[in-house]
């Protein structure tokens, strides 16, 4: 949500970091970041990061070359920048996993150069 108060430019932010949802609605001033509505300091910190360089996790799934279990599923180890989301996704669409792996197991290492790895998220390909 956009609008404008004061000339500052508020940008309404759901904090995801607890399950309280807060609606920090945030400002960017001469005197800085100003930001009402939430419930705690993490709001802040969270809405801070999610202006400058907004990161998410993935889950998804991936092929494998097991007619049994066609697909594994697999995470982020870690949070990567948002904007490069799809590139990780375009990425992961091509990989085709060959080995019959377990939950931990690193798929992908680095993947697209972000520093994070994708792991299996289950132990299907194991029990088919
Ligand atoms: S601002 Fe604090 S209380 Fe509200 S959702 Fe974020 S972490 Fe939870």
């Amino acid at each position: 949500m956009h609008d404008t108060v004061k000339s500052f430019q508020i940008r309404e932010i759901v904090c995801i970091v607890c399950p309280n949802g807060c609606r920090i609605r945030c400002a960017q001033t001469p005197d800085g970041l100003q930001c009402s509505g939430q419930k705690c300091k993490r709001g802040v910190d969270y809405a801070a990061a999610e202006l400058t360089h907004p990161m998410r996790s993935l889950t998804t799934s991936v092929k494998t070359a097991f007619p049994d279990s066609p697909v594994v599923s697999v995470r982020t180890d870690g949070e990567i920048e948002k904007a490069k989301l799809i590139d990780v996704a375009k990425a992961l669409g091509q990989v085709i996993v060959e080995h019959r792996v377990k939950i931990g197991d690193i798929i992908a290492k680095d993947i697209c150069g972000t520093g994070v790895n994708i792991i299996c998220t289950s132990d299907r390909l194991m029990h088919p």
